[in-house]
């Protein structure tokens, strides 16, 4: 049998919720779809003097409620059907957190670890340029992704200002602070995940402390989550990222392990009892944290898990079928557009903070955070004891049903 592919995965999900809510099928028709796609070719000159050039693609997916919204990722396995995929992810959290922006996903089919910091400039400039026409604070605002950063969107922002002929900071956000970046944007998606298990462990009466984690990914995302929870008083059991995987029941030394990333850039050159990279997802651990790649729970492996209640703090990260075994076993899973909605929260922020010149302390910024999970965190809950659905159910209908209304205004152009 052929896999579905991972915007066809994300549709599964969609339907799911439409049919729970009786959607209106007119509408079905609009949203089950995005609504433009470009594809760019990427021509730049490497270092040592060759040309080469790489395919990207802007998806933007919805923009019934706002300017268009997500991250830019350089990996080799972007294609055309993952950034529609993401690009409608981030439709539904957008709507979910409530937050005035449509769905939008980018990406460049390379590998980012062969390139120099030059060629990679280059190619981030050439692919903003030949996005451009369908760029704009007011269309469509790019964040970082999966081996994207806050430099990335510097030279972003820079070669749209340049372009411009004036300084546009609301063009990106996640972009270095002296550039008009959020305070606390770096940690939000990290610091979200963390907020996400702490009211679920409130919600089921339950001590969050000494509470067991096992972490899948060490990057931005990972690390931070891995850093918020420590400081919540779980136990951090097992990390894992492209180099291999740690673990230690007694716990591991996360700051230890943020501090080896940062210098080595993989976790396995930190000290600890190595195993297989894809065992992590198999560990004795109360909580499983997938925050790398889509696809990671699928049908061969979801029976193996042995957590309690999995948080996706990586985009698409358990496939229909596994999603379906995992409710059979009683694993509850905290969907993507829930858990990892921290970063759009404050890149929201970010962007609010640019277009109005004025800055935010930390303290303010991580107040609003923490409203807006909550808040989103209580509607999913709600919505999933009331309907007796999953958690994802819940998160979508939610999110469509916000989505549904706004079409009831709006209507269908023309
Ligand atoms: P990142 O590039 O900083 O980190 C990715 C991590 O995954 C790295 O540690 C990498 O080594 C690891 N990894 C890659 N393949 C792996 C494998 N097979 N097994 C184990 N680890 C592997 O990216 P990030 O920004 O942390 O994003 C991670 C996920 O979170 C992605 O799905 C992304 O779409 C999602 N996300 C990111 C943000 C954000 O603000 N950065 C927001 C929402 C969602």
């Amino acid at each position: 049998m052929i896999e579905d592919s991972l915007a066809e995965k994300a549709k599964k999900q969609l339907y799911k919720a439409a049919l729970e809510i009786n959607l209106d099928p007119n509408l079905l028709k609009i949203i089950e779809k995005p609504m433009r796609v470009l594809k760019v070719s990427i021509p730049i000159k490497l270092d040592n003097g060759r040309t080469k050039t790489f395919t990207g693609f802007r998806c933007q997916y919805n923009n019934a409620k706002g300017p268009t919204k997500g991250g830019v990722r350089y990996h080799p396995n972007v294609s055309e059907d993952e950034v529609i995929a993401l690009a409608a992810w981030m439709t539904w959290k957008c709507s979910l957190l409530d937050l005035p922006y449509g769905g939008a996903k980018g990406g460049v089919i390379c590998n980012p670890t062969e390139l120099s910091e030059s060629e990679l400039e280059r190619m981030t400039r050439r692919y903003t340029c030949e996005i451009m026409p369908i760029l704009g604070p007011h269309i469509d605002i790019p964040a970082p992704d999966v081996y994207t950063t806050s430099k990335t969107m510097a030279w972003i922002m820079d070669t749209f200002s340049q372009f411009k002929g004036y300084t546009e900071p609301s063009i990106v956000t996640g972009k270095p602070e002296i550039l008009g970046g959020s305070k606390g944007r770096k940690e939000a998606t990290g610091h979200g995940v963390a907020l996400t298990i702490r009211e679920y462990y409130k919600a089921m009466n339950q001590k969050l402390e000494g509470a067991t984690v096992a972490i899948q990914g060490f990057g931005n995302v990972g690390g931070y989550a891995a850093l918020f929870l420590s400081k919540m008083g779980t136990k951090i059991v097992a990390v894992s990222d492209y180099s291999g995987c740690l673990v230690d029941d007694n716990g591991l030394d996360v700051q230890g392990l943020l501090d080896c990333v940062e210098k080595h850039a993989c976790v396995i050159k930190h000290p600890g009892k190595r195993i297989d990279r894809d065992e992590l997802l198999f560990q004795e651990a109360d909580i499983l944290i997938p925050a790398a790649l889509e696809n990671q729970i699928h049908k061969n492996n979801a029976d193996k898990i042995k957590a309690k209640v999995i948080f996706e703090a990586a985009n698409g990260p358990t496939t229909p079928e596994a999603d379906e075994i995992l409710e059979k076993r009683n694993i509850p899973v905290m969907p993507d557009i829930l858990t990892n909605a921290g970063g759009v929260v404050v890149s929201h922020l970010e962007w609010v903070q640019a277009m109005s010149g004025l800055y935010w302390e930390e303290e303010q910024v991580n107040f609003e955070l923490e409203r807006k999970m909550v808040k989103a965190f209580n509607t999913v809950w709600q919505i999933h004891n009331q309907r007796d659905v999953t958690f994802r159910c819940a998160a979508y209908i939610a999110a469509i049903e916000r989505i549904a209304e706004i079409y009831s205004y709006r209507g269908l152009f023309p």
